[in-house]
C-alpha cells in the first residue's frame, strides 16, 4: 500500500526498533511499538556507545580457529565460554567458523559498510530537533596499541577498512601523552580514526527518542510478543493476553528474535554473543574521545556521567547468569588504561549482542510472510546503524527505492 497510512507493530524498544518506529511515523503511519521492557532496556542499553563507522569487520576473520582454543584456555583473554552450553551452539558455531575465510569476510564487510559508513549524520538526522540530539557527539575514535608491531600484526583488518576507505592517522607514545596525559605506559601506539562519534548515555538516548516518537503520537506497549501469524492480508500478534492484527510488523526483537522468526517458518541461526560493561560514576579522568582498547578487545568511553569500559565476548546463551571472570578482565584492562582511575560509584553489567552466523542484519521482508519485516541481527555494531537500518526500513513500507544493496541481509538466506 505504497503512499497509504499503516497501522504498524514494531516487535523491540532498542534502538533499531525505536528508529524503525520513529522514520515510520514521520512517513504518517500508525505505529505502535510492543516490548516487554521499557524502551532502551535490552542490548541497546549498555552497549559501549560508540558510532563505529569503521566498524565493518566481523570478530571471525581468518586465523580464528588457530587463535580461538587457546584463547578459551586463558582468562586474560577476552574470549569465553559457558562450557555447559558448548553442545547447544555448535550447529550455529560451525557455521559461524565456516564464515572466517577471507572471501567470506570481504563479502560480510561489503555488506556491513553501507549501514556504517554515513552513521553519525544518519544519528543526528533521526535525533535533530528532539531531546535526545544532544546525547550524540562527533568525535574521534582512537585504537590503542601496546606499539607498532601490534598494529601491524592487525594488518588484515586495517586492510579491510582501508578497503573501504577508512585510513588512521598514526600516533606515537608522546602524541598520545599530548592528547590525553593520563593515559598508562602500557600504550605506545594509537591510531586514530577521524570523524566517528559516540553517544554519551545509550540507554538515556533511546528513551529520549521513544518519549519524542509517543509525543509525536506513536504509542508503546510493554507486554510479551509470542507469537505472530499471517491471516489473510494482516499480520496478528499475541501479545500480553491479547490479540490484535496490523497491516505490517517489523521484528526488531535483538538477540531475541530467532523464535518468532522461526515460527513464521525461516531458517534463523542467531546466537546472543554476550558481552559485559562496566559503568564508571563521576570519574576523575575521561578519556578525550571513545578508545579500542586493542589488545583487551574493550572500548573505554566518555558518559556523561563518568566513563564506561564495554566489550568481551562470552558464549553462554540467553538464560545464563553473569560471569566473574569478564568483569575481572575488565577491571584489569582499566589499571592499565588509566593507573590514576579514581571514581564515586560503579554499576556492572551483562548483555546480548544478536549475533547471526554470517555476522550479517535480517533486514526486509519474509518472502513467504511479506507484512512481516525483520530488523534484528546486528551484532557489534547495532547502535551505530540502527537509525540508518530503522529508515530503510520505513523505505521498505513506503516502497521507496533504497541505494543499498539489501542482498546480504536477505530474510530467507538459511532457509
Ligand atoms: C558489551 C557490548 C558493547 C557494545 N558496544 C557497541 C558499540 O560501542 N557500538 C555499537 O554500534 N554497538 C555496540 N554493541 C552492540 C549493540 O548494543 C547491539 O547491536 C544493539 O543494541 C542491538 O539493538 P536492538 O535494538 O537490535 O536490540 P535490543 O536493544 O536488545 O532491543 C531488542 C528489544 O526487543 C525486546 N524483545 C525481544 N523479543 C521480544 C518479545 N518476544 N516480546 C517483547 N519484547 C521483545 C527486548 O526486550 C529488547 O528490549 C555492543 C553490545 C554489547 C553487548
Amino acid at each position: 500500500m505504497p503512499g497509504e497510512a499503516q497501522k504498524i507493530a514494531v516487535i523491540g524498544a532498542g534502538i533499531v526498533g525505536i528508529s524503525s518506529a520513529e522514520w515510520l511515523r514521520r512517513d504518517g503511519h500508525d505505529v505502535t511499538v510492543i516490548d516487554r521492557l521499557p524502551p532502551g532496556e535490552g542490548t541497546s542499553f549498555g552497549n559501549g556507545g560508540v558510532l563505529a563507522r569503521c566498524g565493518m569487520v566481523p570478530v571471525p576473520t581468518p586465523g580464528i580457529l588457530k587463535k580461538a582454543p587457546k584463547m578459551l584456555f586463558d582468562p586474560e583473554q577476552p574470549l569465553f565460554l559457558k562450557w555447559s552450553y558448548f553442545f547447544k551452539m555448535l550447529p550455529w558455531l560451525r557455521q559461524y567458523l565456516q564464515n572466517s575465510t577471507d572471501e567470506k569476510v570481504q563479502m560480510i564487510s561489503d555488506g556491513l559498510a553501507p549501514l556504517l559508513e554515513d552513521s553519525v549524520t544518519e544519528h543526528q538526522s533521526l535525533a535533530k530537533g528532539t531531546e535526545a540530539e544532544s546525547f550524540v557527539k562527533p568525535s574521534d575514535y582512537i585504537f590503542l596499541y601496546q606499539d607498532q608491531a601490534g598494529f601491524e600484526n592487525d594488518s588484515y583488518v586495517w586492510g579491510l577498512r582501508r578497503k573501504h576507505g577508512f585510513d588512521g592517522v598514526a600516533m606515537d607514545r608522546e602524541a598520545l601523552k599530548a592528547y590525553d596525559p593520563a593515559l598508562g605506559d602500557r600504550y605506545k601506539f594509537g591510531y586514530k580514526m577521524v570523524d566517528h562519534g559516540h553517544i554519551v548515555d545509550p540507554g538515556g538516548y533511546v528513551k529520549a527518542l521513544a518519549r519524542h516518537f509517543q509525543q509525536q503520537g506513536g504509542s508503546v506497549i510493554e507486554a510479551d510478543v509470542s507469537e505472530i501469524n499471517s491471516v489473510q492480508d494482516k499480520t496478528e500478534i499475541a501479545f500480553g493476553g491479547n490479540r490484535a492484527a496490523f497491516d505490517r510488523v517489523v521484528l526488531a526483537g535483538g538477540a531475541w528474535s530467532a523464535k518468532l522468526a522461526e515460527g513464521l517458518g525461516h531458517k534463523v541461526p542467531l546466537e546472543t554473543e554476550r558481552g559485559y560493561h562496566i559503568h564508571y560514576i563521576n570519574t576523575n579522568i575521561k578519556p578525550p574521545c571513545p578508545y579500542m582498547v586493542a589488545d583487551a578487545k574493550f572500548v573505554a568511553t566518555p558518559m556523561a556521567d563518568g566513563m564506561r569500559t564495554a566489550g568481551i565476548v562470552e558464549f553462554g546463551g540467553l538464560e545464563a547468569p553473569a560471569s566473574k571472570g569478564p568483569i575481572e578482565l575488565l577491571k584489569k584492562g582499566l589499571r592499565n588504561l588509566y593507573p590514576d582511575f579514581e571514581f564515586e560509584d560503579k554499576t556492572e553489567w551483562l548483555g546480548h549482542r544478536p549475533a547471526p552466523a554470517d555476522s550479517l542484519p535480517f533486514l526486509g521482508a519474509s518472502p513467504t510472510h511479506p507484512n512481516v519485516l525483520f530488523a534484528f541481527g546486528h551484532h557489534h555494531i547495532g547502535l551505530t546503524a540502527g537509525p540508518k537500518t530503522g529508515r530503510m526500513i520505513a523505505d521498505m513500507v513506503s516502497d521507496r527505492l533504497s541505494n543499498i544493496n539489501v542482498q546480504p541481509y536477505r530474510v530467507d538466506r538459511f532457509d
